[in-house]
Order: C-alpha cells, then structure tokens, then sequence
C-alpha cells in the first residue's frame, strides 16, 4: 500500500474546487465520461499502431447507478492505469493544474470554470462526492490492478488490486448535499445533453425490447433487457459530406430539434486548416420579426457537447442558424470574455462567415429561381448580416435581392441599371423609390408608376437601415419612401408644373385648410401636381421617419428621434379643379365642409381616419349623395 499527499500546496482545494463550480456540478459527469471515452480511444489506437496485440473488445462506456451504496459509477474499457502512471497525471499532473487553477480565478471571483483547461477534469468529481476510488487496469498488466481512493482531503491511498477487465472504474461516493446525482432521471438528462453523440458507445441502464421468435402463426413475442445506449457514434457531421443525401441533413436535423418545421437548407462545414472544424448549419424557416430563438447552435468539442450559447463565439448575425460546430480548438470551459479575445476562435468565426456567404452566393448562381422562392425567408438573416460585418455585406452584394412592387427579383446592380435612365433627378441623383407597405401606400405607387417609376418593396424590421446603408456606401444615390413628399419633389426634374394658385389664393385657403385639421401634426403645403392626382395627400420626410424607425428599433443612436412627435405634410393639389372650387365658396360653412371632405380623404387614403372622424365622416359622405 501506498499512501501519500497529494502534490498541492493550498491546504485543501476541494471546497474551493467545489465553491467555484458549484453552479455548473453537473459538469463532473461530463468530465469523468470523456476522459472514460478517451481512454477507450488510446486503445483503439495502441493497436492500430501494432502496441497493443491482444482483443481489443468492445469498448463500451458505462455509467452505473446504485441507490444503495450511494454510488455512481463510471466504467471503461480503455487503457487504464499503471501504479505510475496514478501518480503521473492523477496525483502531480491534474493536482498542479488544479492549484494554479485556484490561484488564478480565487481572486478574480470568476465563476466561469476552466476545468478541461488546466486538466482539472478528473478533480471535478470532488464537486459532487465525499470519496472517490478508482480501480484501474492497464493495458500492460494481465491482472494487476490498482486502487486509488481520495476522501476530499489531500491525502490519497493506493493499494493493488486485481481486476477481470482491463480499464477503468470510477466510483463515486455521492456527498450528502449532491443526491440529485444518484436519481436515475437526472443522470439520463445530463448524459443526453453531453454525450448524444460521443464517438464511444455510452450505456446507462437497460431498456426493454420485444423480439420476435419464429415464423408465421407459430412466432412468439418475447421481452428482453437490452444496454440502453444513449449516443449516436456517428453523428452526420462527422461524416464526408460527398456521400449524403438531403434526406440525410433532414433526419439530423429532426434529431437535433424534434418537431421544428423543416429548415430551408443547410452548409456543411468541413475545414482541416488552418484550424479544425467540422459540423452543420441549418437555415430555419425565420419569421419576419426578432422573436427568433437564438440559441440554438450547440457547439461540441470531438463530439463532446460544450454549450449551446454560442455567442461571441459565433458572429451575431449567424446565431439566428440552427445546426451544430464541432472543433477540438475551441478552448473548452473559458469565460466568455476570454473565448471573445481567443485568436482561434476570431478565426474560426470569420471562416464561418465566409463560407456561410459563399454557400448563398453558389446557390444564388445556381438556381437563382430557387433561390428568389426562399428569398423572402432568408432576407432578414442576409439583411442583419450584411448590416453587422463588412466582409459579409461585400459578399451579399452579389446575391442580396430587391424586390419590386409587382414581385420581380433584382439584385442591387440590375436594379440600379433598370432604373437609372428615368430616376435621375436634374441634380443627378438617382432615387430609389421603396414603399414598406404596398397595401397602405397604393395611391403613392400607383402615382409613381405614373410618371413610368419602379418602386421596390422594403419591408421588415431593417429596411430603414438597409437604405441608410447601401445610401452611405453609394454614391449620388438616395432612397426615399414614396410618401415621403410629392412624387415630382421626390424625382425633380427640369420642368416644372405651372400652379393655378397664386400667392393670394394660397394665403386665403391655408387657413381654411388649417381650420379642419389637426394642426400640431399636420403642416399645410401647396404644390402644383398634375390634375389627374388627388386634391390633397399627407406625406412624411424620409429623414425624420427614417430616424424615428431606426430609434425604434434599437439600432440608431438618435433615441431623441423615438421621442419625437410625428409630424406630416398635409399636401394640397394647387391644380385640382376641386381646390379651385373650395377657393371660389363664399358660403363659410360649405366652405369648411368641403375643405373637411378632403382631408378626410386624404387620410383615409393613408389608414389615418379611425374612430369619431371616421364615422362623422361616413355620416358626412351619405348626407352629401342625397
Ligand atoms: P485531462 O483529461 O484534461 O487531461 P483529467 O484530470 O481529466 O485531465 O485527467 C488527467 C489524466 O488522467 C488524463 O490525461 C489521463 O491520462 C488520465 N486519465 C483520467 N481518466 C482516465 C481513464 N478513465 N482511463 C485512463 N486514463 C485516465
């Protein structure tokens, strides 16, 4: 026997062990069957390399519970440990590491645990027992063995022993405050959260099958009890991507997240240099608003499951995938902060994008039909991030699409040389007319259309930034909503429409006009349109609306703009013979009525009549038929 102290200067580190990764205990399991499937791994490989010639078996992990001894045990069949090697990594190694793992974050208070890091792994069992042993045999012995039992305090024992199988036990003895680890549903729900898909079969417990016996009438059922695996060894991102099917990405992708709708398409990643990466993203079907859940990329390490909040990790437009990303170097257990400035994981977060941006542009290429039927699902996701990174918006420059108001596709660059001839305004700024909602702003569109205009349909929680966007990286160009001003002040060009009103007439009407509406949201204008458009429309300066919206939305550093009242032109047609004709009343009463009857339209045009003013003026409307 050998007794000892275990290689550590602090007096005694496992309360501490215990204090700074008390929120995550459940870990320690995760810790202990990884380095069981490790184990199981190095013997797989001692033989492959011609070390090891005896059977290699079947190499199974098991975690087993016994209520009654208060034990939890975790059994490999891997290489197992000598006496010295005991020493080596469980009693200097994994000790040293956990010192100065102490040493560091005592201090700091940093609760994010860096357990793997500093090889503190096998130590994490101290969260949750008040003793631990380990019988071990290594691939080196035929029936030597050796016990190692630890108490919580520094000082350990080991003794010889003998074991049947080569390979590890183990057990823990479940402290008194941590009886939650000895419930049977508890162990299956972390084991399906960290090992689902281990490379090395994981078996907890046993679950019942009906087997068939015979043929025909003569068969019988039978019920048997079967190990109970919970992983799958080869989930399908660990697969070549050459060899699968789309019906292959569908199944995983139901596995992954039961009863979700089917996802629009997904981008294998698959990347040995200069950085390891596999794995799979998935476009879900996204709804037109930010309710998207965003935590739904799980990120492994060798198919150990690490977190599923990937943020930082991952740049922010891409949370919105679905899917998982496994590479052995993303460092494991860091704090957030520390994950954010590692090199490798900038790395790995710019080659994400990157390939995620030339997945679209090769589908967009294609089958670009294919591609403007998904368009309208994946917009949001290209909009946020073409607006949030540099690189990416260069990329989607390619494949981003506008649409315009009768359902036609472009990208930026055919739109502008559709419309470049006849949106050039005399000052030579090209104006790109946008409506948001083609319902509510149909008398602008069509007022548009009019004059031989395109409008395109900008609609969502980012168009106001995407015009402020792609108006910052053009040049001489500029977006305005088709309500915004009059449709020849939109577009000015060179001639300009005669008025009919002179000076005086519109000094006398204005009041007239002020007198029916509300005057601390609507100003009056006068401006000469066409005969043929309405006698009077409401319009809204595309800057202020533009940074109201973007207030809103959180994205505008102008918060004062949210605050704002908002304000409208209440625009009169000059040259519509109905103005003329409320000009020419000299009765002060038909005078105001007619005056109230246009404006009344005018706000109906736009939705902006409810309540008391819609019903007086209905009322009004069917005294004026009789
Ligand atoms: P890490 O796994 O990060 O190296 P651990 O504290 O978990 O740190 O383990 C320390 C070392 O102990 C491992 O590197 C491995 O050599 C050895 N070890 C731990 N568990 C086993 C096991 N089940 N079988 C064989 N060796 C093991």
């Amino acid at each position: 026997m050998q007794t000892g102290q275990i290689n550590v200067q602090t007096e005694n580190i496992f309360p501490i062990i215990k204090k700074f990764l008390y929120s995550d205990t459940e870990i320690f399991l995760r810790e202990l069957v990884s380095n069981a499937v490790d184990a199981s791994q190095k013997i797989t490989t001692l033989a492959r390399l011609g070390e090891y010639t005896d059977d290699v078996g079947d190499l199974k992990v098991e975690v087993m519970l016994d209520k009654e001894a208060g034990t939890l045990t975790i059994r490999d069949y891997g290489i197992g440990m000598t006496a010295d090697e005991v020493n080596k990594y469980i009693n200097q190694i994994a000790f040293s590491g956990a010192e100065e793992f102490v040493k560091k974050y005592q201090k700091k208070g940093d609760t994010d645990s860096i357990i793997g890091h500093f090889g503190l792994g096998f130590y994490s069992a101290f969260m949750v027992s008040s003793k631990v042993e380990m019988i071990s045999r290594s691939y080196k012995h035929k029936k030597k063995a050796i016990k190692w039992e630890c108490d919580g305090t520094p000082n350990y024992e080991i003794t010889e022993t003998e074991r049947e199988h080569r390979g590890t036990d183990v057990i823990l003895y479940i402290a008194e405050d941590s009886k939650e680890f000895l419930e049977e549903a508890r162990i299956g729900e972390i084991l399906k959260k960290y090992a689902k898909f281990l490379p090395v079969d994981v078996v907890f417990g046993t679950k019942t099958e009906t087997i068939k016996n015979g043929e025909g009438d003569d068969a019988t059922e039978e019920q048997i009890e079967v190990p109970n695996i919970i992983n799958n060894k080869e989930p399908l991102w660990t697969k070549k991507p050459a060899g699968l099917k789309n019906d292959d990405y569908q199944s995983f992708y139901r596995e992954l997240y039961p009863f979700s709708p089917e996802p629009l398409f997904h981008i294998h990643l698959n990347v040995d240099f200069p950085f390891n990466l596999t794995g799979i993203l998935y476009f879900p079907k996204l709804k037109n608003n930010f309710e998207v859940q965003k935590d739904k990329i799980q990120l492994y390490c060798n198919q150990v499951f690490i977190t599923d909040s990937v943020e930082n990790i991952v740049p922010d437009f891409l949370t919105l995938l679905h899917g998982v990303i496994d590479s052995p170097d993303i460092p494991l257990n860091v704090s957030r902060s520390y994950l954010q400035a590692d090199s490798s994981v900038k790395k790995i977060s710019s080659h994400i994008t990157k390939k995620v941006a030339d997945k679209l542009e090769s589908m967009f290429k294609k089958d670009r039909e294919d591609f403007e039927g998904k368009w309208e699902d994946i917009k949001l996701f290209i909009q946020y991030g073409m607006l949030s990174d540099e690189k990416f918006y260069d990329k989607g420059a390619k494949f981003a699409l506008y649409k315009n108001t009768d359902g036609k596709y472009y990208t930026f660059d055919e739109y502008t040389s559709q419309i470049k001839a006849t949106q050039t305004d005399k000052d030579k700024r090209l104006v790109y007319l946008y409506a948001t909602d083609v319902e509510e702003q149909h008398a602008f569109i069509e007022a548009a259309k009019n004059r031989g205009y395109e409008v395109l349909v900008m609609d969502g929680p980012l168009a106001s930034h995407l015009c402020s966007k792609l108006e910052q990286k053009g040049s001489d160009i500029s977006f305005a909503r088709v309500d915004a001003d009059t449709i020849d002040k939109l577009i000015k060009k060179d001639e300009e429409q005669p008025s009919k009103l002179s000076k005086e007439d519109e000094e006398k009407l204005k009041p007239v006009f002020e007198e029916v509406i509300d005057k601390t949201k609507f100003t009056v204008v006068f401006e000469s349109m066409s005969e043929t458009d309405a006698p009077m429309i409401i319009t809204q300066a595309e800057f202020t609306r533009r940074m109201r919206e973007q207030a809103a939305s959180g994205g505008g550093m102008m918060n004062m703009f949210g605050n704002m009242p908002d304000m409208y032109n209440m625009v009169v047609n000059a040259n519509h013979p109905l103005v003329g004709k409320i000009l020419e009343e000299n009765d002060a009463a038909k005078q105001k009525k007619l005056s109230k009857q246009a404006s009344d339209l005018a706000l109906l045009s736009q939705g902006m009549l409810k309540g008391p003013e819609l019903t007086d003026f209905i009322r009004r409307s069917v005294e004026m038929i009789d």
